[in-house]
């Protein structure tokens, strides 16, 4: 039996899997452009942000986009926009990027964390409607890992108590529910363009909404608070967060390569869900053939699993943890994110009162969301890489990959204590 690459012996894949993000000559091209066209900012009429806001609006089925400088920068625009005021309660997932509770922080709201469901990974109404207090005045719905959450159920808790609904879509674009795409279906939607995300320039962002005075207001707050196409009076507070020109081209031409992206995904993510289904320990989230057929369309933002320490022991007590199984992955050669998560409310601004920034919040529930952080294996985008672009012949060494920790789950285990020391 060969070694564990952990453990000193070969790797089971030595040739890299394709990388994130993606480009072609096309990004090259619109470089070029907005560099000669010597109109590297604003967003004017005729320019590419302004071009952008239309081709994503048109994709999204919403009539205002405004790009702003990242998915932070959106969901503060968003909350502001909403009158979000100090002291404010905003409902948000225990368990997401930690940006959507520090944007609430950073405009001295309280963000008040409710509980996920164990098989999405996304924020559960009935937790919702159990943080809702008098003070509360938004609800943050994220789509975590391109996994619409059920807003059916959101819908109708935030109906009852009339609050506005911001969707976290930094995750999902190209994710649909009941055939409309995510960021579309609550009160503002908000979406990210930094490195990892389904379309990037490095860095930006884009929010989203139905709403002729809500979307009014966005432009503006990204814009020095000045009317939209007015230069002149600065009639509300507002921040610059807008977006580079060069920004806005690439983003078009990745905007334009995202529908083939998307199948070449769902192709790589069947086929790695199925297989790996089989190996005892990872569950993937959500399981297959629990897939809710509200859910029309999955951006496949990451492909996640939970990993089951105790298939990985062969005895009663101990197994291996996951962060040495994810070691133990990566030595393989397999991308996986090595990153060790935390639930939001254990983030030392939260939990910490001794913390510089420690900021105030409120949690309703988070268990669920702490047993899924401390058992999680991410693949895809999440770990900066291409992998589920790949063929099945390639995925197969994923499969071969975690067979192999599996059959060698006896001398992971020996070696872990040792392994603790080195740095994985
Ligand atoms: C990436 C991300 C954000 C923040 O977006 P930035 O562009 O990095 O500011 C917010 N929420 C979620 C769920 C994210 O994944």
């Amino acid at each position: 039996m060969t070694a564990l690459a952990l453990l000193g012996g070969p790797p089971l894949r030595t040739r890299p899997f394709q990388t994130w993000p993606q480009f072609d000559q096309a990004e090259f091209d619109a470089l070029a452009d907005v560099l000669n066209s010597r109109r590297w900012g604003g967003i004017h009429s005729g320019s590419q942000g302004e071009s952008f806001e239309t081709e994503l609006a048109a994709y999204l089925q919403v009539p205002h986009a405004a790009v702003v400088s990242s998915g932070t920068a959106g969901l503060m625009i968003a909350l502001r926009a909403l009158g979000i005021r100090p002291g404010d309660e905003v409902v948000v997932p225990a368990m997401t990027y930690v940006a959507t509770a520090t944007a609430v922080s950073l405009l001295g709201g309280v963000p008040v964390f409710a509980d996920i469901d164990p098989a999405t990974h996304t924020i559960s109404g009935s937790a919702v409607k159990a943080a809702i207090s008098e003070k509360t005045k938004a609800v943050i719905a994220v789509h975590l890992g391109g996994h619409p959450a059920d807003m059916d159920s959101l819908g109708s808790v935030a109906g009852t108590y009339g609050l506005p609904i911001i969707e976290d879509c930094a995750q999902s674009l190209g994710s649909a529910w009941k055939g409309c795409q995510t960021g579309s279906l609550g009160t503002i939607g908000v979406f990210s363009f930094a490195s990892t995300k389904n379309i990037t320039a490095g860095e930006g962002g884009a929010v989203v909404t139905h709403d002729d005075e809500l979307a009014g207001r966005i432009a503006s707050l990204r814009d020095h608070g000045r009317p939209p196409g007015d230069a002149g009076d600065h009639p509300q507070l507002g921040w610059n967060l807008r977006l580079s020109e060069f920004q806005s081209a690439i983003l078009r031409v990745q905007l334009a390569r995202l529908k083939d992206q998307l199948a070449a995904k769902a192709k790589g993510a069947a086929y790695l869900a199925s297989e790996l289904s089989s190996v005892p320990g990872l569950r993937p989230v959500p399981i297959p053939t629990d897939l809710d057929p509200r859910v029309t369309a999955h951006g496949r933002f990451s492909l996640a699993f939970t990993f089951g320490s105790e298939a990985f022991s062969g005895e009663a007590t101990g197994g291996v943890s996951v962060s040495v199984f994810r070691a133990a992955l990566r030595a393989e050669g397999i991308p996986v994110s090595l990153r060790d998560l935390v639930a939001c409310p254990d983030e030392p601004i939260y939990a910490d009162a001794t913390s510089r920034d420690y900021s105030s919040s409120r949690t309703v529930s988070a268990a669920q969301a702490r047993a899924a952080c401390a058992r999680l294996v991410l693949l895809g985008q999440a770990a900066g890489s291409g992998l589920l672009f790949e063929e099945s012949e390639a995925l197969a060494d994923v499969v071969r990959a975690v067979q192999k920790i599996h059959k060698n789950r006896h001398h992971l285990r020996r070696e872990q204590s040792q392994l603790g020391q080195i740095r994985v």
